[in-house]
């Protein structure tokens, strides 16, 4: 009985003992990815290097994914069942950090890992390589990791997802850098990135004003009338924009103006009439100024559906993985940029150490992610794991997340799900348990229909904004 125990425990050690040993193969590709720091849809250097290490491990790689050059998918393996890992590597703008213990923007860089994507890419491939190293022990299946770019501007997931790529891949597994190690409960919001370009008269604002026709004119309007829509939009309804264009100069009347919206609602029903609301308000201020628009969605997000069985089974691994153990210097370190964090500090709240273990309820609250599209037609969990003391999008998690302490993170994410997909594919009641309650969420002719319809990837609009 002692033999059979110890024999079934050994059944996924490889994979966890490979990750324990490739702490600093991970540590210097996580750091490398920190210091690329590139932009949604121009993560060039950041893709290839993860591809290139995944190739190196015996994938096999596909590039150009859903006509994005920085999306790629490497499959490792063959045949049922089919385990995807989603892995991130975009930055933010304006949040180019140092790795100090204060802020410490970069000279001469703008973006930087404010939402700790390069642990969350390198984690990923991190899980996929142990899979593979399983897998290569002889059991059948296949380990598909889904280089995802932008996700922090346009949501590629959601041009991958329409375009089948998602097609016959049986669970998905995610993770996040975050300031506790739990199982996401938080299912997020739908969201619909929209442009609104209108277009006047230009005109000498002194002199002949009156023959001109403002564009600006047309984007104040329409963003006022917003603001007193903001009352009466449907209660939940949270929008932002920026001014994408706001004219090139005073002295001349802007013929065209540009506003860049994010429509957000946890229905994606309700957020489809907040977009219709939208546009009339924009064809109004169109009408009262002379001018007239156009409106362009970009992008759009679905929230994300969390499947509670293998949300479960995560958390047992979660718990069997334990907390992010930090030594001395780390402590050190992490309480000095609490000290440098004033409020934006979470203190307390961020826990390296312990493991939440319990469920609470489901919340959709926050932000947006484009994984919401992927859980709409694969099976997901997303497990989180401490690297933070502040919110996401800020130096800290930017710093934090170039440090050993990001790595030791992504390694404990990678082990949660490195075991979650071995138990999918020894335990076939498991998987059919999941799959099972996905239809049955899902209910009868499920149809996933993308916020975005059929546009192309808008990676111009983001290369070409100033
Ligand atoms: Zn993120």
């Amino acid at each position: 009985m002692k033999l059979l125990l110890l024999a079934l425990l050994a059944v996924n050690m490889g994979g966890i003992k490979y990750l324990d040993s490739s702490f600093n193969v991970y540590d210097r590709m996580q750091k490398t990815v920190h210091e690329y720091a590139e932009p949604g849809f121009l993560e060039y250097k950041s893709s290839a290097l993860l591809a290139s290490h995944l190739e190196e491990n015996g994938f096999s790689v596909e590039w150009g994914v859903a006509e994005i050059p920085t999306a790629f998918i490497a499959s490792y393996g063959s045949g049922k069942p089919v385990i995807g890992i989603l892995a991130e590597y975009d930055a933010l703008p304006g949040l180019s950090q140092d790795t100090t213990a204060f802020n410490s923007p970069l000279a001469g860089k703008e973006y930087g890992h404010g939402c700790g994507h390069n642990l969350l890419g390198t984690g990923a491939v991190a899980s996929a390589v142990a899979i593979s190293k399983w897998l290569a022990e002889g059991h059948a299946g296949t380990v598909k990791l889904f280089g995802c770019p932008a996700e922090e501007n346009a949501g590629a997931k959601a041009f991958m997802v329409r375009d089948g790529y998602f097609d016959g891949v049986d669970c998905v597994l995610a993770w996040h850098p975050s300031s506790v190690n739990m199982i996401q409960r938080n299912s997020a919001i739908a969201r619909i990135g929209v442009v609104f370009t209108f277009k006047g008269k230009p005109a000498h604002s002194a002199g002949a004003p009156h023959l001109g026709r403002s564009a600006l004119d047309a984007v104040e309007a329409f963003d006022y009338m917003m603001n007193l829509n903001r009352e009466h939009f449907p209660p939940e309804t949270k929008f932002h924009y920026v001014i994408s264009n706001g004219g090139e100069a005073p002295n001349v009347v802007p013929a065209e103006a540009q506003a860049y919206y994010f429509l957000r609602h946890p229905s994606v029903k309700t957020l489809k009439e907040v977009l219709e609301w939208t546009k009339k308000a924009a064809e109004g201020a169109a009408l009262g100024t002379g001018t007239t628009v156009e409106c362009d969605v970009l992008s759009g997000n679905y929230p994300i559906l969390i499947n509670e069985h293998l949300s479960r089974m995560a958390l047992k691994n979660l718990i069997k993985v334990g907390g992010v153990k930090l030594d001395d210097r780390e402590k050190a370190f992490v309480d000095e940029v609490k000290r440098n964090s004033g409020s934006t500090s979470m203190g307390n709240f961020s826990k390296f150490e312990t493991v939440r273990d319990y469920f609470g309820p489901i919340i959709a609250t926050g932000g947006s992610d484009d994984v919401g599209d992927v859980s709409q037609v694969v099976p997901l969990f997303k497990v989180n794991t401490t690297v933070n003391v502040a919110g996401a999008h800020t130096w800290q998690m930017a710093t934090l997340a170039g440090t050993t302490i990001g790595t030791k993170a992504l390694i404990n994410a990678a082990k949660v799900m490195y075991l979650t997909a071995v138990d999918l594919y020894t335990k076939p009641k498991e998987l059919k348990a999941v799959r099972d309650e996905f239809e049955s969420v899902r209910g009868a002719n499920p149809h996933y229909e993308p916020l975005m319809g059929d546009r192309k990837p808008p990676i111009d609009f983001y290369t070409n904004q100033k």
